[in-house]
């Protein structure tokens, strides 16, 4: 079967690997359709911390099960999605039922090989029934339920203004939700590109990230600034900007992760009686509702859609995919 590797450091290559084959309950995934996203990119240009060479990446994930293990409960078919998220079962996360923060976490594509291949061995837990929805749509529910679970991370009582900073796919992925949990959205972002495709497809407000971005948003707001800010840069200075422009009495959500140290001006943060929340990956339920949201036609997914790459063309166009990170919000690779 055909796999593309990432050798080391900005080297794919298309080679062949033996077909996998499911062991107890586990199942053969036959790949359709991969999403690209940031991570691929950091793990191509060597800025992944903890990944190891050589690594097959990807984890938005499409396909049919064309082979099941013994002992599995489910039956051969598609089309599927994966949950990457694979947990242990054991920690005290997964006790508590969060396996998106488990202890032992092996994500498909980063800490372990993932669906770059013509066929993939999953745990039958990590399927997902996507009937009714196209390949290219089950390949987007993963990074879509990476915004809905920032989402649904909120405090049940927030209501009101939500901020999405940063407008790049988990973004705008989070304004997806936050508009359908009926927010009033806007967004921000340091590039004009992003916040025009946001604002022309999408119908998001935007404001540019620049050095009057607290006046702007506060003369928007009428000074009361945002229930909810979402941080979805994993950048640090913006991280910590994002503080100031979140309301009195309101949250911050962090999504992006950023390698350091995040400081705040305690003063500002209790002043506000400010709630931070991390958010990690994403809970099988966020998968549900993702996949529920397209079927009912409310997430636009042939808009987020931007790029298609044929398997056997992808080592040569993954650094233009890069390059072109301004117009590239979904690149997908079709088998
Ligand atoms: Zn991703
Ligand atoms: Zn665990």
């Amino acid at each position: 079967m055909r796999t593309i590797i990432c050798q080391e450091p900005f080297r794919l290559a298309l080679t062949t690997r033996s077909e996998p084959i499911a062991g107890p309950g586990e199942v053969l995934v036959r790949i359709s359709r991969v999403g690209l996203c940031g991570t691929d990119y950091h793990i191509f240009a060597g800025r992944h911390p903890f990944l190891q060479y050589p690594r097959v990446m990807g984890h938005e994930l499409s396909g049919e099960i064309v082979a099941v293990g013994p002992g599995t409960t489910l039956r051969t078919g598609g089309p599927v999605t994966i949950n990457p998220y694979i947990s242990c079962g054991r920690c005290v996360a997964c006790r508590k039922g969060k396996p998106n923060a488990c202890v032992n976490i092996n994500v498909l594509g980063v800490h372990s090989d993932g669906g770059l291949s013509d066929m993939l061995v999953v745990p039958e837990s990590a399927v997902i029934d996507a009937e009714g929805l196209t390949m290219d749509q089950a390949a987007m529910v993963e990074f879509l339920a990476i915004g809905a679970h920032a989402v649904a991370r909120v405090p049940t009582n927030a209501c009101g203004r939500m901020l999405v900073v940063g407008a790049g796919p988990i973004g705008i992925a989070t304004a997806l939700f936050g508009r359908l949990d009926g927010f009033d959205v806007m967004l921000t972002d340091q590039r004009e590109a992003r916040l025009a495709f946001a604002r022309e497809r999408l119908g998001f407000e935007g404001v540019f990230a620049g050095d009057a971005l607290e006046t702007v948003l506060a003369e928007q707001t009428g000074g009361d600034m945002f229930d909810v800010v979402v941080d979805a840069t994993g950048s640090l200075p913006a991280m910590r900007r994002s503080l100031g422009l979140v309301a009195h009495g309101g949250a911050l959500v962090l999504v992006g992760v950023a390698p350091g140290e995040l400081a705040f001006e305690d003063p500002e943060f209790h002043k506000r009686e400010a709630i931070l929340i991390a958010s990690r990956n994403a809970l099988a339920a966020d998968f549900e509702r993702v996949i529920a949201a397209i079927r009912s036609g409310v997430i636009p997914t042939g808009i987020l859609h931007t790029h298609s790459v044929d398997v056997g063309e992808l080592p040569e166009r993954f650094p233009e995919l890069i390059a072109a990170a301004d117009s590239v919000l979904k690149a997908i690779t079709r088998f």
